[in-house]
């Protein structure tokens, strides 16, 4: 594979997944209608806007720079043909698993999702669908994301930055939101946890 067909395979699911993500962000805004109430435990961190802003650094400002410029040339490497052949599959199936995933969490959370932690007055715990089988189907569907970044992006920049930016970013959300949902549903969110992974499904269930 030459490397603008990486790159054409990065764009095409680079697209996909805005346009997925701005549908289901549309869709839990029209179904929260005229919910104005200020949610009633809003933990919103300095330092985790500030992860965020790293996240859409990574996730989306560079590999755009890289794609749309030629600002982050001079950090290109080049795959052997032979590896190329077996990375590019992995990398578009790898895209198109997390993009699944990212609309499937997306549609079983529904109005619940927030971008920040919080939980709303008429919040409703969900242990359905994905979220059947682990707890962080979204954040696994970013990991995916990022992982399929570096195995399409050929820059030492635009390549791992997601992944690099994502890491301090779910290790320090992650443990937050679960302590937030047990405060908050108890021993329902207790057993859910006992029955589900974080990010990989339980084996035997
Ligand atoms: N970390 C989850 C959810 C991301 S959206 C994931 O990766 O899929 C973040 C919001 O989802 C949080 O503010 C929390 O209130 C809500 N949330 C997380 N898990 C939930 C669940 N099982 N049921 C309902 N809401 C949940």
């Amino acid at each position: 594979m030459s490397e603008s067909t990486f790159k054409m395979v990065f764009a095409v699911g680079f697209v996909a997944g805005c346009v997925v993500r701005g549908i289901c962000t549309a869709r839990v805004a029209r179904g929260r209608g005229k919910e104005t109430e200020q949610p009633t435990a809003g933990r919103r961190a300095r330092l985790e806007w500030l992860m965020m802003l790293v996240v859409s650094v990574g996730m989306f400002v560079l590999p755009l720079v890289y794609l749309l410029t030629p600002w982050l040339g001079f950090a290109n490497y080049g795959l052997p043909d032979w590896l190329g052949v077996v990375v590019g599959p992995i990398g578009a199936a790898v895209f198109v698993f997390a993009l699944w995933l990212l609309w499937r969490s997306h549609a079983d959370l529904g109005t619940n999702f927030s971008v920040k932690l919080e939980i709303r007055q008429r919040h409703a715990l969900v242990t359905e669908g994905v979220y059947g089988r682990i707890r962080h189907p979204m954040c696994a569907a970013h990991w995916l994301w990022a992982v399929a970044q570096l195995l399409l992006l050929h820059n030492w920049i635009a390549g791992p930055a997601f992944l690099v930016a994502f890491v301090p970013f779910y290790l320090r959300r992650a443990p937050y939101e679960e302590q937030m949902m047990l405060d908050n549903f108890g021993e329902e969110y207790g057993s859910y946890m006992g029955r589900t992974g974080r990010m990989v499904p339980r084996l035997g269930k």
